[in-house]
Parts: structure tokens; C-alpha cells; sequence
């Protein structure tokens, strides 16, 4: 099924990442009376997200009239793929170009039987951690909930995993790892994953779903609460004169604050634990001592730690830390009774690893936080 593309010449509304009430009114705004207009949502929703048509013509179920009212005014067409590359181990990653020229990637990292999808939540990254290739793009703006759902869509499509639900779908699970930071983009971002848990269309329980957040700790509840998806912190320092100078975000939201969000994450349990995420830079945050630090800082937080050897990128400031290094490090978070896994590196080969996005369409210098950080030379302040 050849799927319609987003043009810039089209006046057309699109509607994707409509919620269903915006998508009852789109279509009394055409003439469907407000008494028959929600069940047509209805029946048009399941198109959209079960069936993922993009040409009206084929919603059978709709009556010719309404078909062609939709196609004048509306579109479901799908943002322009610019480049889609696979990796030699599976992964693949999509350059997506958005009606305004602006592009963001994705990628789908495929298991076994099943696989995550990797979706970015902004053009860029105002966050400038220091390790991460995003973060050197300037940030153009937030992505729309139009924009982040139709990812999924079009990794759907390359995968032909149309009708929706089912079981057995390779795209399994999201992560909201690409990209930007999700919790800058709260609100397109709760649209969008409302729509993705919508158990009549794309149907990804909020069990397979999980937000990454450099530590936006104001938001963090908030998230738990609304949206119930797994909750993933990109720690990376056990310090804050570490982490203000890794990650500037810490300035402003210090470890102290962070932890105590992660303590009230709502549903987070033995069964559902909080993942930090922990970068390991050789000779910087990766020594025994700082994993001792490490498991005295989450005391009490059902958390697992992701371990993930840097990424390399042109010009990154950091080496990725020895395999020696890395083992001892997850032997000592391990033996104080956390699960440690190695984060194992995929699609490197195509820029697609964590910390590799970057759409190379614009370039532009780092812009740095006005505030300073706590110890501008602050490099191993946990030494062994
Ligand atoms: N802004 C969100 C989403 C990014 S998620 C967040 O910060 O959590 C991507 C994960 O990869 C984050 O944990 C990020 O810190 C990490 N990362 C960034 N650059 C990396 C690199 N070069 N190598 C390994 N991991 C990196």
C-alpha cells in the first residue's frame, strides 16, 4: 500500500495527532452533523490507527460523501524520508524532512522477535550535554504530536506491520530516547503517546513505553502520573561539580532534587523499576569508587542501571571507557543487588547509537548556559 507524503504545496489539515474529540469536530467542520460525528471519529480512527490507510478512498466503512468532504479539506499524508539507512546489525534509522524543512531522526533497534522504536521529541537539543552529538545541533523547535506519532507510522510502514494490533509486531515498544528532551515537550509529547497507547488503533501498552529525561525533576511526577510510562534517567554522574559540567541541566535541577522526583515517581515499583542511564567516559565517571557512590546515591529507589559505553562522534571530547572498566563497574552496582546490564551499542555504524542523532542538515555552533558551572574544571571528583 503506497502511502501519500506530506507536501508543501498542500493547504490540506493533516490529521494525524489528533485526539479523537479534535478529530469528531474536524469532521462536523465539514458537514457531519454533531449526533452521528463521534462514531464517525471512531470508525475514522481505526483507519488511521489500525489500518494506517493514508487515502480516504479506501475507508470503505465511510460513505462516499464523507470520503471525498475528507479528502478535499484533510490529509493523512506522511512526512518526507529523507534517508533511511540500515545498519550490518539490523538497525534502522529514518532522516524524516517535516513540512518546514525540518528534519529529526528515528531508529528502530530490532530483537529477537520484537524491538524498540527510538523517537525523537524535538528538532535538535537545547540541552548541550557534553557527550552527546545532538546536543552540538541548535535546537530548532518542538516537535508536534503530529510529529512525533507519525515516527511510528513510518517505521509501521517500512515494516508493512499494518493492520495494527494483533501481537507479534516486531515495533513492539517506544522509547522516547531520540532526539531532544521529552519533558521540555510535555505536552506534544503526551498527545502523542495518548494516541500510541489507544487501544483501538496503534495499541503500545504504557508497560512497552519508556520516557528517557536528562532530569527535567519539576515535570517528572507529573509524567508518572498522566501518562504511566517507564521512566528512564539519564544519570551519568554521581556528583553534581561532575554533572553540572556533563550535563547543564544539573544547575538547575541538582541531583538532591532529581532523586527525591524519582522517589515519587508514581507506579514505580519492584516489578517496575526506574532505569538510570550511565554513560561510561573513560577516566571520568567510570572508577570503582564512583560506582560505590553510584548505589549509595539510588539507596531505596527501585532502579536498574543501563550501562552504556560512549559513542564515539566527530570531534567528541571523551573516550569510551575499557570493557575491563565497564565489567568491574557493573560487577559492583551488581553485587549491591542492582541489575546492570551493558547496553550493547547498535547501529554505529550508521550514526544510530545513543547519542549519534543528529540531523546533519543544520549545523551551528554549542550554545552554552549563561550560568556557570559549580567547578569548570571539575573532572573525576570521585577519585579511587
Ligand atoms: N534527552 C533525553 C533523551 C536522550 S536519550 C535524555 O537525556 O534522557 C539518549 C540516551 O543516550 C541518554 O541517556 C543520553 O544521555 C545518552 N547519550 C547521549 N550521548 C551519548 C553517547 N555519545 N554515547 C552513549 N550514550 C549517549
Amino acid at each position: 500500500m503506497n502511502k501519500s507524503l506530506e507536501l508543501a504545496t498542500d493547504i490540506r489539515t493533516n490529521l494525524i495527532g489528533m485526539n479523537r474529540a479534535e478529530l469528531a469536530c474536524a469532521i462536523v467542520e465539514i458537514g457531519e452533523p454533531a449526533e452521528t460525528a463521534k462514531m464517525r471519529a471512531k470508525q475514522l480512527w481505526h483507519w488511521i490507527y489500525h489500518h494506517g490507510v493514508t487515502d480516504f478512498a479506501e475507508m470503505t466503512s465511510l460513505n462516499g460523501m464523507l470520503r471525498d468532504a475528507l479528502a478535499s479539506v484533510y490529509t493523512l499524508a506522511r512526512p518526507k524520508i529523507v534517508r533511511e539507512q540500515s545498519s550490518e546489525d539490523g538497525t534502522r534509522k529514518w532522516l524524516l524532512k517535516f513540512g518546514d524543512n525540518q528534519e529529526a531522526e528515528s531508529v528502530f533497534i530490532p530483537e529477537e522477535a520484537r524491538g524498540a522504536l527510538c523517537i525523537s521529541s524535538q528538532v535538535g537539543c537545547t540541552l548541550t550535554c557534553r557527550f552527546c552529538h545532538t546536543g552540538t545541533q541548535r535546537l530548532v523547535r518542538n516537535l508536534d504530536a503530529r510529529e512525533i506519532v507519525s515516527q511510528f507510522l513510518v517505521a509501521r510502514d517500512s515494516y508493512g506491520e499494518w493492520p495494527s494490533p494483533g501481537g507479534g509486531r516486531l515495533i513492539s515498544n517506544i522509547v522516547m530516547m531520540g532526539m531532544g528532551e521529552p519533558l521540555f515537550n510535555y505536552e506534544n509529547v503526551a498527545k502523542a503517546i495518548r494516541i500510541v497507547m489507544d487501544e483501538e488503533g496503534l495499541s503500545i501498552s504504557r508497560r512497552r513505553i519508556t520516557l528517557s529525561t536528562a532530569g527535567v525533576a519539576p515535570m517528572i511526577e507529573r509524567c508518572g502520573a498522566e501518562l504511566g510510562v517507564g521512566l528512564a534517567i539519564s544519570l551519568h554522574a554521581v556528583t553534581d561539580e561532575l554533572r553540572d559540567e556533563l550535563m547543564p541541566i544539573n544547575r538547575k535541577y541538582p541531583l538532591s532534587q532529581l532523586l527525591d522526583a524519582c522517589r515519587r515517581y508514581p507506579g514505580a515499583s519492584n516489578a517496575r523499576r526506574i532505569t538510570f542511564e550511565y554513560v561510561m567516559l573513560k577516566g571520568i565517571n567510570d572508577s570503582p569508587m564512583d560506582a560505590k557512590a553510584l548505589v549509595r546515591l539510588i539507596a531505596g529507589i527501585p532502579a536498574k542501571i543501563n550501562l552504556i559505553p560512549f559513542n564515539a562522534w566527530p570531534g567528541a571530547p571523551y573516550e569510551c571507557s575499557t570493557p575491563d572498566a565497564i565489567a568491574k563497574f557493573a560487577a559492583i552496582v551488581n553485587a549491591a543487588g542492582y541489575s546492570s546490564p551493558v547496553r550493547t551499542p547498535r547501529g554505529r555504524d550508521i550514526l544510530a547509537a545513543c547519542g549519534q542523532l543528529r540531523s546533519d542538515s543544520v549545523r551551528a555552533p554549542r550554545i552554552s548556559l549563561a550560568t556557570p558551572s559549580r567547578s569548570a574544571n571539575a573532572r573525576r571528583s570521585v577519585t579511587s
